[in-house]
């Protein structure tokens, strides 16, 4: 086993797509003019959270099973490094071979000399966060090989030479007329008579990703779960792209974040129940996948899995943080979030967005490197609400805001203010001679007025509440 899940203080943090071009305030700004987008983005957000709610609504112990999952999480973080060694034996038992990548550059090398190594020059891909993290098909290319996206609305993404904006649903800034168009554009053989019908876009994409399947040898995918008892690896999806990637090429190569692993088979019970109600809003997931090594003379012939860190190790150090790497990638907290339904996926810059983004991704990075995302949110707690495994992101992102300080510690007028008002209050005497002194009334008493400068800027967006007539101070020494 690699040594880097015993090394949390020294690990390499994430490098990959993590990061932005530009601070969330500057692209949100970009994203909040682009009226479309905001359309397309509040339409898709209502429908699946009302869908969600009402499955969801259906289960009594829905409390429970939310209870269970983040019990289940929390079990898997004390014991990472133990269920991934097992995960290790049981996977090569079966007949797989398990690589460990430190970080995105390892992980795309291991990939690349393994598809390389089967003469193959195209691979037939799962929709997978962890690839995506890593530039996986930016490497692949750069190394002369085709990587092809399967999943429609990734097809979409990768066709438009796009960047997916939501966990889910990457295309969720695309309407219909869009698809169209990139699709006539860039889809080989595509019927030039295609109408904007949704059902003959899907049309298009099945004809076009069918061929594609059955002269693709390689496929790539990641995982939703990996079951250190038995080293049963896991893939969740809704359209069967998944089923044929998983089940047609002779290689199959399995890109997972560590954190994906989960002790027993029974647990499944819990995170497939919570999984498809939180994310698509569905009872049960459409396609379920499993497998477990290799079966001889059934589905592929050799099975690799590259187990990634990526920064895991450096949040698993953090007993607040680390609640982050309990997340199933459900996307319900974006659906929730108002900061994400204005704004939108590619504001956040990393290939996380929303409030999981906000969390995740300056851990990953280290948070001086994505200082604004802890910031990109209202604290309003409707992503904890919406969690399936009850991350508390509020409170992780007060804490990431908090390390942002004081990794700073650049004195601001807000800092100079505040300690010289600590240090006013812990002196008594020096207190009552301030408020004294103030006369505040005559300044900034009437409501509307703000405050003079440097403090001026506090003042843009709210009024100053008039002091009263008489202190405390003043009444208690009047008894
Ligand atoms: S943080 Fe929770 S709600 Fe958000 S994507 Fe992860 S599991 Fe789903």
């Amino acid at each position: 086993m690699s040594t880097f899940l015993g090394m949390p203080a020294t690990a390499p943090r994430g490098v990959g797509n993590l990061r932005g071009d530009q601070p969330f305030p500057e692209a949100a700004r970009t994203a909040l003019g682009n009226a479309q987008l905001r359309r397309n983005l509040a339409h898709a957000t209502t429908t699946i959270r009302a869908k969600s709610a009402r499955v969801v609504g259906e289960l009594p112990d829905w409390q429970r099973l939310r209870d269970a999952g983040s019990a289940l999480k929390a079990y898997t973080m004390a014991h990472l490094p133990e269920l991934l060694e097992q995960l290790e034996e049981r996977v090569v038992a079966a007949g797989g071979v398990v690589h460990w990548a430190a970080d995105a550059n390892e992980a795309n090398q291991i990939v690349t000399d393994l598809v390389r190594a089967t003469g193959h020059d195209r691979v037939i891909k799962v929709k997978s966060m962890a690839t995506q993290e890593i530039g996986l098909n930016e490497a692949l290319e750069a190394a002369g090989i085709e990587p092809v996206e399967t999943d429609l609305a990734e097809l979409i993404v990768q066709l438009g030479h796009d960047k997916p904006s939501h966990i889910l649903v990457p295309a969720i800034h695309r309407n219909r007329a869009e698809i169209r168009e990139i699709f006539l554009r860039e889809m080989p053989g595509v019927d030039p008579a295609l109408t904007d019908e949704p059902a003959v876009l899907a049309g298009a994409a099945r004809r076009y990703l069918r061929e594609t399947f059955l002269r693709t040898k390689v496929a790539v995918s990641g995982a939703n779960f990996a079951v250190a008892e038995t080293g049963t690896l896991a893939v969740v999806e809704s359209e069967g792209n998944g089923r044929m990637c998983l089940t047609l090429p002779e290689t199959l190569i399995t890109v997972m974040g560590v954190e994906k692993v989960v002790p027993a088979w029974r647990d499944l019970e819990v995170f497939l129940q919570l999984l498809p109600r939180a994310s698509t809003g569905e009872r049960m997931n459409p396609y379920t996948s499993m497998w477990t090594g290799v079966t001889p003379g059934d589905g592929p012939q050799n099975f690799h899995l590259v187990l990634l860190d990526n920064g895991r190790s450096a949040v698993l150090a953090d007993e607040v943080g680390r609640q982050a790497l309990h997340c199933i990638r459900c996307s319900a907290c974006l659906n929730v979030c108002p900061v994400y339904e204005r704004t939108g996926g590619h504001a956040y810059g990393s290939v996380y967005p929303g409030p999981i983004g906000a969390v995740l991704s300056p851990q990953l990075t280290g948070v001086e490197d994505n200082a604004s995302l802890p910031y990109a949110s209202t604290l309003c707690g409707a992503c904890f609400d919406a969690c399936p495994v009850k991350i508390d992101i509020p409170a992780i992102l007060v804490h990431l805001r908090e390390q942002h300080v004081e990794a700073g510690k650049r004195p601001t007028p807000e800092s100079i203010a505040m300690a010289a008002a600590a240090y006013t209050m812990d002196h008594p005497r020096l207190y009552a001679a301030a408020q004294r002194a103030a006369k505040l009334s005559r300044i900034v008493g009437r409501r509307g007025r703000g405050l003079p400068p440097p403090l001026n800027g506090w003042t843009t967006g709210r009024d100053v509440p008039a002091p009263p007539k008489q202190t405390f101070r003043d009444w208690w020494a009047g008894r």
